[in-house]
């Protein structure tokens, strides 16, 4: 009778096992926050993007099924430096989730420590600039985004304590991988430093700095506001050959206006892949430098072997 017993609680603790072991769920409000709560997170982790990786974060509307999900998750993280303030205010108001909030334990501001780049003097938010905290694009070099890894952990460890020891190593490794791989495409650009490009948008200008390129000028004349047929003409008349390299854009913008600015400086408009997960190859935040490095190298070396 004991030993029934026994197997009993044996058979049932065995059907709750999957309950005990369940993955967090973690809403990350982009792909590349994802990615890197992957990287930190790994088996422990079931972690879902708000956006999808050929949206433009600035822009999302608000959902339902926004506030359901961050409702049912353990931790949220959002990129911060207002990327996101079209719409994930609201979401956060929605939720019932108290620990998701501000404040909470479940929340993530991922910029949190992280020094922005391009703080404007004077903020043109009423006109409609999308960075009037500074860039907000720290993602896109994977170093900088060592910082949002630290606080990704720190967050994970706040609602998963049992399992620190896993994201610490996690944090570690993926400090030293991207440590590595950064250093190594900065040796690669050295030939080509203070190279001019014009971006679109500016979005990829973090790891445009680290590799040392030299962003002169960018088509919106502030971020997120279309560029007029003056400011276009502006660009124009302004560059040429010896001054600008390239144009770079996201898929997401004007690719005509972008071709118009290149054609007429005769320099190749390149189109980058603007977040994880936007093109081929792009699983996680070191891969996406290792593409766009990549894409940017290819171009300067087929202009030197001209
Ligand atoms: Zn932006």
């Amino acid at each position: 009778m004991k030993l029934k017993i026994r197997l009993l609680y044996l058979v049932s603790a065995c059907l709750l096992l999957p309950a005990a072991r369940a993955q967090l769920r973690v809403t990350t409000t982009t792909t590349d926050l994802a990615a890197l709560v992957r990287e930190i997170g790994g088996e422990h982790v079931e972690v879902v993007s708000l956006s999808r990786p050929l949206q433009d974060a600035h822009y999302l509307d608000a959902t339902p099924g926004m506030v359901v999900r961050i409702g049912r998750s353990d931790l949220f993280v959002e990129n911060g430096f207002e990327l996101e303030m079209g719409w994930v205010p609201e979401v956060i108001r929605e939720t019932r989730n108290r620990s998701v909030r501000p404040g909470g334990d479940g929340h993530v501001d991922a910029s949190h420590g992280i020094q922005a780049i391009q703080i404007p003097e004077r903020t043109h938010r009423d006109m409609g600039d999308v960075h009037p905290s500074g860039n907000p694009h720290y993602t896109l070099e994977p170093v900088v985004a060592q910082q949002a890894a630290r606080n990704i952990a720190a967050g994970l460890i706040r609602v998963d304590e049992k399992n620190a020891d896993t994201y610490k190593s996690n944090l570690d490794a993926y400090i030293a991988r991207s440590d590595e791989v950064v250093a190594k495409w900065k040796e690669k650009f050295a030939p080509h430093a203070n190279t001019g490009v014009i971006i679109y948008h500016k979005h990829f200008d973090y790891m445009l700095k680290s590799l040392g390129l030299n962003i002169v000028d960018a088509v919106e004349p502030l971020p997120g506001i279309a560029p007029s047929a003056r400011h276009v003409a502006q660009l124009i008349s302004t560059y040429d050959t010896d001054s600008v390299r390239m144009v770079i854009i996201e898929p997401w913008h004007d690719l005509r206006v972008g071709k118009q600015v290149a054609d007429a400086i005769g320099v190749p408009l390149l189109v980058l892949c603007p977040t994880v997960g936007s093109c081929d190859g792009t699983d996680d935040v070191i891969a996406l430098f290792e593409t766009n490095a990549r894409k940017i190298l290819d171009v300067l070396e087929a202009e030197a072997g001209e």
